[in-house]
Formats: structure tokens, sequence, C-alpha cells
């Protein structure tokens, strides 16, 4: 496979944007080489400026559930773009597919749509402090919320790739109300919970941790944490940027049973577009300006582009529940493929999954936490990412994300994708 072109491209870009790249892990800078340049992507291809076609496990990390350039997405966007991209100013669009994600989501009343995950868990976490008039957060290591100051503290994917896990530029001010726990440790959150009596106002979770690879939440530990919050007065934040509307209709809440106070999201619920959002009960919302007193605002915020986006997609998932039944199919199926194949070799590996979610990790160990994410091989990762890109198939070059399934793939990709595996296993 050939990357002339891709190199040529990078090498342009990197005179002009920091690294080439316009968020990190997209240098590649974790596995080495070159990134490849997309020109088109369709269903669960991806094309590339050389001309490469890869059978894509990224999907724009995460949006692409349906695949890439899933028509009725595509057509609900060029309609609306002729009737104007922008107004700053309220549209019905807004409050259908808000409408229709308060239908689809557990226990929220309304919904503010933001330009980005980012912006939506720091809306959320703003929000939580002015709603308990509390300052200091509880995040866990490996957690991924966005690059906003309070969660680029031992922040997992890009962050912990490229060894910033604590970012300079964050302020010691800033550092410490936010405490760091352990996933699936209970015990060490119940802790933090009694050295800071009264002063935490939320604790913040990925439902299901996607950016160490993909952590599932052990058995009883959303809702024992759900517990904590309920007798503490301390907020339960589930960050489903990465979940919501993917790993059931209503996200992690709807699968594990598990109820958060707020819930953020981004990815599918943009269809592919830039957007997030942030979700509660009334007396929570009602918190935020201009009813409330806690202030956040976007000039493109509720973007008609966006919003018919998201509105298409939604209404998609809404319409055929089958979709997470296939998806869940699909993904096992190729679950037990990768552990058929590298059950023949002798190196260590562990399958992480949780419906649509999967990762490989390479060490004989369960993944359960940050720790145990990042002991596994970083070295044969890089050879198992460079040697399925030279099959054709494009999982995320680094140890630390998910792969995210989409229901474009179909069986014959599949089968290809394990017997690719199965190749490079040999090489490991
Ligand atoms: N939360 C989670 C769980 C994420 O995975 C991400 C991005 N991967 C974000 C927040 C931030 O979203 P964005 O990149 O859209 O700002």
């Amino acid at each position: 496979m050939l990357y002339q072109r891709s190199s040529q491209l990078f090498a342009e870009a990197e005179q002009v944007i920091p690294g080439g790249v316009n968020s990190p892990v997209r240098a590649f800078k974790a596995v080495g080489g070159t990134p490849l340049f997309a020109k088109s992507a369709k269903g669960a291809y991806l094309y590339d400026e050389d001309g490469n076609r890869l059978i894509d496990y990224i999907n724009s990390w995460g949006p692409m559930i349906l695949g890439h350039a899933f028509e009725p997405v595509v057509e609900a966007v060029i309609a609306r773009a002729k009737s104007g991209t922008s107004f700053g100013m309220p549209t019905e669009l807004e409050t259908r597919i808000a409408k229709l994600a308060v239908s689809m989501v557990p226990d929220i009343d309304k919904i503010r749509f933001v330009n980005s995950g980012t912006e939506a868990c720091m809306s959320a976490i703003r929000l939580a402090r002015g709603f308990t008039g509390r300052d200091k957060i509880v995040k866990f290591a490996g957690c991924y919320h966005g690059h906003s100051d309070a969660f680029l503290i031992q922040a997992g994917s890009g962050a912990v790739t490229f060894g910033t896990p604590n970012s300079p530029g964050v302020t010691q001010g800033t550092a410490k109300d936010t405490l760091l726990a352990h996933y699936n440790d209970l015990s060490q959150v119940s802790d933090l919970i009694d050295h800071n009596k009264n002063e935490i106002a939320a604790i913040i979770i990925e439902p299901v941790a996607g950016n160490m690879g993909c952590v599932p939440p052990q058995k009883g530990f959303l809702q024992g944490l759900r517990k904590l919050c309920n007798d503490n007065g301390i907020l339960l934040i589930f960050d489903e940027v990465m979940t919501g509307f993917r790993l059931a209709k209503g996200g992690a809440q709807e699968l594990f049973g598990v109820r958060a106070d707020i819930v953020a999201f981004g990815k599918v619920i943009g269809g592919g577009l830039p957007v997030g959002a942030f979700a509660a009960r009334n007396e929570i919302m009602n918190y935020l300006a201009p009813v409330g007193p806690v202030y956040q605002a976007g000039t493109l915020s509720g973007n008609p582009l966006a919003m018919a986006a998201g509105l298409a997609m939604l209404e998609a998932l809404d319409n055929d529940p089958s979709i997470y039944q296939r998806l869940e199919e699909k993904t096992a199926y190729l679950e037990r493929g990768i552990r058929e194949v590298l059950s023949a070799y002798d190196f260590p590996f562990t399958i992480n999954r949780v419906g649509s979610m999967i990762s490989v990790h390479f060490d004989a160990e369960p993944v359960v936490d940050f720790k145990s994410a990042a002991k596994g091989d970083n070295d044969r990762f890089r050879q198992f990412f460079h040697g399925l890109l030279q099959q054709g198939v494009y999982i995320a070059p680094s140890a630390y994300e998910t792969w995210f399934i989409t229901d474009a793939l179909t069986y014959d990709d599949l089968d290809f994708t394990i017997k690719a595996i199965d190749k490079v296993a040999k090489t490991l």
C-alpha cells in the first residue's frame, strides 16, 4: 500500500498546522508513520488520497454508527444548507431534535445543544457546580472528557498517548478541584467523599470508558456510584459522548439501568457534524441561563446544518431499534473471530467489549482501569496497527482508544478483518 500523496500532504500541513493536524491523535505519533489523508468515505469504507480503500473501525471516532455518508443525513444537510447555514436565532429544527432526544433518553426533561463533547462536559460541570454550590469534582484516571482545563488531569485518549496526561497550561488552582479516582474502585471513591465532605459537586464518568481502550464498568460499580451520590448530595454525570445513542437508544443509562443527574452527549448525536449536548431533569436544567444563573452560550450552538444532521441520525436510530441488536451481533462475531485467531499464538491478549465498542489489549491481565490498560505492550500494538493498515483495515492509531463498529459493516468485511488479523498476528 502506497501513501505517497498522504506523505506529501502531511509535510505541507506540518508547515502551517501544529503537527499537521487539528487533533493530536490523528498524527500517528503513538504508532509512527505518516497519517493518511482522507479523500472520501462511504458506508464502512474510507478512501485515502492515494486511492487506498480501508475498512474503517474508527468511524470518525464514533459518530458514523450507520456508516459514512449515510444518505438521510447527507440529504438533510444539503437541503438545509440551501435555506441558510446559520441564523443566530432559534429554529424549529432545534425543538424537533430536542424533543426526539428527550424521548429517547431516560429521565431527562431538557437538553441544550453545543458544538462538541468538550463543551458538553465543560458546561455539565459548571452547571453541577452552580446547582450544588460546591467546587470539587471527581474524575477517573484514564477517562477523557474533552480538553477543557478541569479534565486534563490524568486524562485518557490523546492526552495519555502523548505523555501529557497532566497538561501544562492547566493551573494548580484548577487541578486542586479535580479529585482523581480509579475506575471500578468504589471504595476509593467513598474515601474521597469522606475526605471532602460537602465539597464535591459532581462525579463525572464515562459509563463505559472508551479512552483507555474499552473498559466496562464492573457489576455494581455504576449502581454504587449512584448510591454514593444520593447519600452525599453529589450529582452523577454520565459522559455519554461515546456511549450515547450507541449502546442503546437511551445509551448507557438504559443499558445498565442506572440514572445519571446530568448526561453529556457528542459524536452520534451530531450525525458527523460538530454537535455536543447536555441534558438533565427540569430542576437542574432550569439553573441555566437565560432561566437560571449559570451562564453558557454559543454563536453556532444549535446550528441548522448540525441539527439537521443530528435529527436525521436520531430519527434513523429511533425508527429502527433492530440496529442495536445488529450492532451487538456484528461486534460479538468480530470479538469471537479475533479471540479464536489470536488464541493460536503465544503472545498474551485481552479483548474488552460492550455492544459496538471493542478493544484489543496486548496483556494477559484483565483491563479494568487505567493502570491495567497502561500495562499493554505498546510495541506490539504498533506492529498490529501497521500490519492491519497494510491489509486495508484501519483501527485507531493508539492502544488507548476504542474501535467503533458501524452497522454498514457486512459479515464479509468482518471475515476479511478477522483473516487480516490472523495474517498480522503471525508477524507479531
Ligand atoms: N467525552 C468523551 C467520552 C470523549 O470520548 C470525547 C472525545 N473523544 C469527548 C468527551 C470530547 O469530545 P470532543 O472531541 O467532541 O470535544
